[in-house]
């Protein structure tokens, strides 16, 4: 490329010690950052002239750093040139602005580190449960970096608190869920009030390109360098997409034969669409003793930030989410706008290297647009929906960085295809592997199955997965059929529903209240804890057995009767027999094709003869490094 400010995609973040401050550098390698993402790559160089960036790229792709290092190398730029007497020294410089408090923390989290040998450097983050008292004393001290969501900054700002004058930088990250947060009169106000000073840089970032992330464009920045990042067919043959057709009951069913049997090896993150469905599901588990904790908009803050935290460290395997954007009617056009809709004129290809997957462009409309961000605020939305959930800023499914998670299963499916591309996000992230598994409800079978409810988004399943398939398709990532052999998981079914008959409504809330009763006191005694210890976060457990209904012992393992058919994996239990005892021949689950009824037929009697070729068709097997 002949683009003079880029550096080598290959090269490490060493290559960048022209630009970056040793402590940076230093940071990133304690880090474990060795070299920079496409992003970053992209992103930092340019930030660190002064140019205002609008960055699309996927999920886990490294939009936080891409941002965070230039912001930090500015800012240390900026405080060197001035000296210690200097009233103008410390001032809050940086602006950074995020949907969700769990995103607030996290990205305040990140910052943290990168700023570790930077003691100049002080950041603060406005949306976490702090009082009031507490974060106007803080503000007090101008910090170099606030991170908020777009109220509390707003209302600091409003308030007095919170100076942004003399902000140098502004980052709207996730900028294409922040206004399907509802902050949309909160960003106009924050560009319209007047708290920002005239000249400041921008950033924008965005896994997908959104009618609300165009509306931010006008409104955030000036003459931004353009980076759409495509992704390469390397890193879409990351994440392997699989659908399964089946009824409200089939979904217990499958979820109990994956699980128990461990066909997915690793972490695993369920998404469900509305609260009373994952206790329904985690009480459900627990009858075969399986683990797993629940994350809603119901819990206090610090314990969903909890729980993702341990769950990064490897303490729980499965975490039961509630999408609520799952369950409102998010409208069609909060998909991704096409490319060619966007109004503003593009290079063409002969003035870019046509053979490279991102482009950098200029924006060369809005050069003569000049400093006109604070003047065109974005129209009201009023066609979105915004269902009234407990915690407005609950956001766990998007943006968040769940680390190392082998297997996204939307156990139901979400309403839009946006909010698809968000889940699985969380897999097959920073170049690991990873599968994604819908379960989507044929629409005969709606409103069946009354003894285990439903949620009334899933009646447009089949409809929400055709859209989800195309545009997934549009990213040259197909999302196949995964068929289980269900002659072999009948087997299981009526272990299932004698445990689903243990689940009822009133052991549902009996749970939903035990639960949040203790997370709250959890939560108090997290907030105290934190503040004295922050690195001991390890004596507060999650996933403890809600326990409201009879748990039967026996229902813990798998008999023997049960397992010979289906090939067990290292680890699952097993009545009698260790895993390691399984003779041969078990058949693994089948994906794609053939429906296994012809084959499955003699199974048995075949030995060991087919299974190695087999095991490695079955991505619910062969998943994991
Ligand atoms: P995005 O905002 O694009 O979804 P994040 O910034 O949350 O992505 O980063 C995703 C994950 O990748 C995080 O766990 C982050 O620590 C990791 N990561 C980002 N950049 C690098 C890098 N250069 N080297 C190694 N890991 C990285
Ligand atoms: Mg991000």
């Amino acid at each position: 490329m002949a683009d003079a400010h880029l550096v080598d995609p290959k090269a490490s973040f060493a290559s960048f010690s022209h630009l970056l401050d040793a402590r940076i550098l230093r940071a990133l390698a304690d880090l474990g950052f060795a070299r920079p993402t496409l992003v970053q790559t992209k992103a930092i160089p340019l930030a660190l002239e002064g140019r205002d960036i609008l960055a699309r790229a996927r999920t886990g792709s490294g939009k936080t750093a891409a941002y965070s290092i230039p912001l930090v190398q500015n800012i240390l730029r900026a405080k060197s040139g001035l000296d210690l007497d200097d009233p103008a020294k410390q001032a809050t410089r940086s602006l950074i602005l995020v949907p969700t408090k769990e995103l607030s923390e996290q990205v305040s989290a990140y910052l943290s580190k990168l700023v570790v040998y930077c003691e100049e450097v002080g950041i603060v983050n406005l949306s976490t449960g702090t009082s009031a008292h507490l974060q106007r004393s803080l503000l007090a001290d101008k910090p170099d970096i606030v991170v908020a969501t777009p109220a509390r900054a707003l209302a600091l700002a409003q308030s007095k608190a919170l100076s942004l004058a003399t902000v140098e930088s502004l980052v709207i990250d996730e900028a294409d869920l922040i206004l399907s947060y509802g902050h949309d009169d909160d960003v106009r106000q924050i560009f319209g009030g007047g708290y920002l000073p005239k000249v400041f840089q921008s950033f924008l970032m965005s896994a997908t390109m959104t009618e609300d992330v165009e509306m931010l464009k006008g409104l955030a920045l000036r003459n931004p360098a353009i980076l759409r990042l495509e992704e390469d067919e390397d890193e879409a043959a990351n994440l392997s997409q699989y659908v399964v057709r089946c009824s409200e009951v089939d979904k217990f069913l499958l979820t109990y034969v994956i699980l128990k049997l461990k066909l997915i090896k690793g972490k695993c993150i369920l998404f469900v669409n509305d609260v009373e469905r994952s206790y329904r599901l985690k009480l459900f588990l627990e009858q075969f003793s399986i683990k797993s904790c629940v994350l809603n908009s119901e819990l206090p803050l610090n314990s969903r930030y909890h729980v993702v935290q341990e769950f990064n460290k490897g303490v729980y395997d499965y975490i039961i989410a509630t999408d609520e954007s799952g369950a409102q009617t998010e409208a069609d056009t909060d998909d991704e706008v096409e490319a060619t809709e966007d109004p503003e004129p593009e290079f063409t290809s002969t003035q870019r290297d046509a053979s490279e997957a991102e482009q950098v462009e200029e924006d060369p409309s809005s050069s003569s647009r000049k400093r006109k961000r604070a003047a065109s605020p974005p129209p009201k939305h009023g066609k979105r929906k915004h269902k009234k959930s407990n915690d407005k800023e609950y956001g766990v499914t998007r943006g968040i960085d769940f680390v190392d998670v082998a297997c996204v299963l939307n156990f139901d499916l979400p309403s839009s295809s946006r909010s698809y591309t968000h889940r699985v996000g969380r897999t097959a992230r920073a170049g690991r592997t990873g599968l994604a598994l819908s379960f989507v409800l044929p629409q005969e079978q709606w409103g069946k199955d009354k003894v285990v409810g439903g949620v009334p988004t899933t009646k447009a399943d089949e409809l929400i997965f055709e859209r989800i398939e195309k545009e997934q398709g549009g990213r040259r990532s197909k999302i196949k059929e995964y068929q289980f052999d269900m002659k072999q998981v009948e087997a299981f079914r009526y272990r299932m529903e004698d445990a689903l008959r243990a689940v009822t409504r009133s052991a549902i809330k009996e749970a939903r209240i035990k639960e949040l009763k203790s997370e709250i006191l959890n939560s108090e005694r997290l907030k105290a804890h934190f503040e004295d210890n922050p690195l001991d976060l390890e004596y507060l457990r999650h996933d403890k057995p809600l326990h409201p209904t009879r748990v039967q012992a026996h229902m813990k393992h798998v008999p023997k009767y049960l397992l010979p058919r289906i090939m067990p994996v290292s680890g699952t239990e097993t009545e009698g027999a260790s895993s390691a005892e399984v003779k041969p021949g078990f058949v693994p689950f089948k994906n794609g094709g053939s429906r296994g009824r012809g084959r499955g037929r003699g199974r048995g009697g075949r030995g060991g003869g087919g299974r190695g070729g087999k095991r490695k068709s079955d991505p619910l097997k062969k998943f994991g490094r």
